[in-house]
């Protein structure tokens, strides 16, 4: 086990351009496990640098999903758009001490070469046209800011999740720092918030692998020692493409809609490349405790909608009453649906989750099987209320009544045990009472098992219930 390093820093740097989906989460998730794992510090940066892309709707549904993750920043939040002013002076630094120079090739021109390359089935790369220039040509128009990647060296990544990666600097062209119009680029932001925010470990997704190379070189021009890095792989879906829209639900809201539990969500993601033994199942204290990254899958993972489900479903197990029926009123409210206000009960509420955690596998299946016993009438099934109140049905269920009404002991396996022994006295099949019995209090043809249902509802409204139908039946 990697020892406790309470120095560790890392960030979870989201651009605010949509929803936030799978990939974020695991990568936000990885990043917290590891901080709290050392007792580290976990940092939320906003990357809101394409000012066309980001919206600020974008940016409270990051948060609004972080914090139903349990997932929150332990410093206040950056901003790129507010540190502007920070990455021109460090462009400035770097110019006057010569690691980068101005560029006025104009886009036309180097589109024209890029084409040009292309036609001849090469990759373009900038040849350093401006690179030695003393000053600007005649007639130059705007210039960009470019790095001098240094010649002939080897950068190595130490990635974390990877192994080591060897890239050679003539690879790298030297890339454009600030565009012509000012703004500065992605990787030229991402390592001066990364070196003024100290970060230590940047743990991101594999599609950043590409940006490390060129990350590393200005750290060395900066004159700064670079973090330790980990790029962990893609999800992809059952048709092993990245995971997309085409593949269903891929936003964090998709599943707190499904009724998917955050602590069931973060156990998925984590296992979504993470690994502990044969272990499927985890609280978020374990993950804290067992996670490392050095068990991170370098493999790209494939999302499974059903293990997710099932997962979600042993979590649902595991919770107390009281701890599941705060989720689900707290999940009734979150999707307007009218248990919300059905849910004052609480007592029974909480009874009726307890009997039935067992049979569902999103909190969207249990409010379905949990309503019948929040409701202050039955709601019927069509055609279920006259088949119930046939004359010879309800006179079996009168009598079903009155032996109830005998007695004061409602537990489950007692009331079973005495009602099989009541049925046979009285030569009845336990089915033929049963079904009746269980529309007459669900008004549904399926439900838990009837005495668990008669055990949460308890004598009074049992009681009442079949009532309810007698009545129908005799009017
Ligand atoms: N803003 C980048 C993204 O959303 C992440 C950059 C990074 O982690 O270095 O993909």
């Amino acid at each position: 086990m990697a020892s406790l390093n309470p120095g560790v820093r890392v960030r979870f740097a989201p651009s605010p351009t949509g929803a936030l989906h799978l990939g974020g989460a695991r990568t936000a998730l990885f990043n917290y496990l590891f901080a709290r794992h050392n007792n580290g510090r976990f940092i939320v940066r906003i990357e809101d640098t394409d000012r066309a892309r980001s919206t600020k709707e974008s940016e409270l549904e990051i948060f609004e999903m972080m914090e139903w993750m349990g997932m929150r920043s332990d410093e206040p939040v950056e901003r790129q758009t507010e540190r502007m002013g920070r990455y021109e002076a460090v462009a400035s630094q770097l110019l006057a001490a010569g690691a980068a120079y101005r560029c006025y090739c104009t886009a036309e021109a180097i589109e024209r070469d890029r084409a040009a390359a292309e036609a001849e089935g090469k990759g373009y790369r900038y040849p350093g046209t401006c690179r030695e220039l003393s000053s600007p040509p005649p007639g130059a128009g705007p210039f960009v800011l470019r790095l001098k990647v240094p010649q002939a060296r080897a950068i190595e990544i130490d990635d974390l999740v990877r192994g080591k990666v060897v890239v050679r600097s003539e690879e790298v062209d030297d890339w454009i720092l600030v565009r012509s119009e000012g703004t500065p680029t992605y990787n030229f932001t991402v390592v001066v918030d990364d070196t003024d925010m100290r970060i230590t470990h940047v743990i991101r997704g594999e599609d950043h692998l590409a940006n490390t190379p060129k990350q590393i070189l200005l750290y060395q021009a900066m004159g700064k020692p670079a973090p330790a890095f980990a790029h962990v792989s893609m999800i992809l879906g059952s048709d092993k493409t990245k995971l997309s829209k085409r593949h269903g639900a891929t936003s964090v809201r998709q599943f707190r809609e499904q009724g998917i539990l955050a602590p069931a969500l973060l156990n998925y993601l984590a296992r979504l490349g993470w690994s502990h033994g044969d272990q499927e199942v985890f609280t978020l204290d374990e993950m804290i405790r067992l996670f490392e990254l050095e068990e991170v899958n370098p493999a790209a993972a494939v999302f499974n909608p059903e293990k997710l489900l099932w997962v979600n479903a042993q979590h649902l197990k595991a919770l107390a009453d009281g701890d599941l029926c705060a989720q689900a009123l707290d999940y009734a409210r979150f999707t307007k649906r009218p248990e919300a206000g059905l849910m004052a009960d609480a007592d029974c509420a909480s009874r009726a989750m307890g009997s039935l955690k067992t049979r569902a596998r999103t909190l969207a299946e249990l409010l379905d099987q949990v309503r019948p016993f929040l409701t202050e009438r039955v709601e019927f099934e069509s055609g279920l209320l006259e088949a119930v109140s046939a004359p010879e049905k309800s006179a079996l269920l009168g009598e079903v009544s009155n032996w109830l009404a005998a007695r004061t002991d409602f537990e489950a396996t007692r009331l079973e045990q005495d009602f099989r022994s009541w049925c046979e006295q009285k030569s009845l099949k336990l089915g033929e009472v049963a079904q009746p019995l269980r529309i007459a209090l669900t008004g549904r043809k399926a439900s838990p098992p009837i005495f668990q249902v008669i055990e949460v509802l308890g004598k009074r409204r049992t009681i009442d219930r079949i009532a309810a139908v007698c009545g129908a039946a005799s009017r």
